[in-house]
């Protein structure tokens, strides 16, 4: 008999693998909270764990259905995306060079360009020219490719797959921040990335009650062990309560991504023919720049996230802000309720964002409501 087909991955998150509790036929599973776990006779820990810093079964059962949609051998769960990010870092085995998209989470961006004083050196390349990173990347001595695709908050892609081939060619490793992909319409590993990082407080989770992080790999490797160690000597490990919702979460991730993404390319739509609006950015626009290479790595979508200049300058952009009633002026993305800012605010005087762009964040409310909020905080005069 030949084996059943392997379940999808969106199957297996929405029964998060199955997990429920086998003493009480729980469909749903506890919380494990403790901090400590009891030694065999023999003196052996054969449950497997030990101590809650380095280890926790609800952050694991979270980790393994991560894994599973990012198609990875294993995940790692941390205390907050920035956490994540910087164990990449933490965990390189010496100085090296390091190149990293320009357009990135800025709050990452920032530390990474202190991380010099580790003995690395940055460079910050637009990851969408592929010959600016042919020239940046030198065999031999880059250590760490570190993208961001889609790049906030002009959407910009980068070629993953060709990224990859140019990283490896001189010998480094890639790791894609997909927090705005997600694994419902990217899977980095499957593209050649050797790492796939996600804020996880934002669409993995889904209900802005979270901050965490994920990391999931190609391969268990040398460099995968020294990043696990990083989680645990640094203490960055997702708490129980936080890994417990994030499981559930998850269950509808899938669900939760199409339907705000079908909601994005009708607003996308709408706003690109609005009077007030100069520009969308939406990578799902044949007029975005990075929609050819799009179309290629994002499987069925183009995500939740758009980008719109308004015609008035930045004063005008700060007002639509403050007209809105249903759009809740907020930073953050990926949830169930809609967010809107004005990017440069949040981003401060040195940020490459245009000072009129106002970042939306589309969440599950219906796409005709949204509008006539957004439509009718755009026409009031300021
Ligand atoms: C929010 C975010 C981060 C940082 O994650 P935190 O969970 O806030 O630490 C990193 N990358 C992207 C793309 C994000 O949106």
């Amino acid at each position: 008999m030949t084996d059943p087909a392997p379940l999808k991955a969106r199957t297996l998150a929405v029964q998060a693998m199955g997990t429920g509790d086998p003493a009480t036929k729980a469909v749903v599973p506890p919380v494990h909270v403790s901090t400590t776990y009891i030694r065999d006779p023999d003196n052996q820990y054969r449950s497997g764990y030990i101590y809650g810093r380095p280890d926790n079964a609800t952050v694991r059962q979270a980790e393994a259905v991560i894994a599973a949609l990012e198609g990875a051998p294993q995940a790692l769960l941390f205390g907050s995306g920035v956490a994540a990010s910087t164990a990449v870092v933490l965990a390189l085995d010496r100085p090296t060079h390091i190149v990293a998209s320009q357009i990135m989470y800025w709050a990452f961006r920032k530390w990474l360009a202190s991380a010099t004083r580790f003995g690395h050196r940055i460079d910050f390349v637009d990851s969408s020219d592929l010959d600016a990173m042919r020239a940046a990347v030198k065999p031999g001595e880059t250590g760490l490719v570190y993208i961001e695709t889609p790049g906030n908050p002009l959407w910009t892609i980068t070629d993953i797959a060709a990224v990859s081939e140019i990283a490896h060619k001189a010998g480094a490793a890639v790791c894609v921040d997909s927090t705005v992909a997600t694994p419902v319409f990217t899977r980095p590993l499957s593209l050649g990335a050797d790492i796939v990082m996600h804020s996880a407080s934002k669409y993995l989770n889904g209900h802005s009650d979270v901050i965490a992080g994920a990391l999931a790999t190609a391969r268990e490797d040398d460099y995968w062990s020294r990043i696990q160690a990083v989680r645990a000597q640094h203490g960055a490990i997702l708490g129980p309560f936080e890994a417990w919702l994030l499981l559930r979460g998850l269950r509808t991730l899938d669900t939760r991504v199409r339907a705000q993404t079908e909601s994005a390319i009708l607003l996308s739509t709408w706003l690109g023919k609005h009077p007030a609006i100069a520009q969308v950015f939406y990578p799902g626009r044949h007029d975005h720049p990075g929609h050819a290479v799009a179309a290629k790595q994002m499987a069925g979508g183009y995500g939740a996230m758009l980008s719109i200049r308004v015609k008035g300058g930045e004063q005008a952009a700060i007002g639509a802000a403050a007209r809105v009633q249903l759009w809740k002026r907020a930073t953050s993305l990926g949830g169930v309720e809609s967010l809107i800012e004005h990017r440069a605010s949040v981003e401060g005087p040195d940020t490459p964002c245009p000072a009129d762009l106002l970042r939306l964040s589309v969440g599950l409310e219906d796409a005709e409501d949204l509008y006539a909020d957004l439509d009718r905080a755009l026409r009031a005069a300021n």
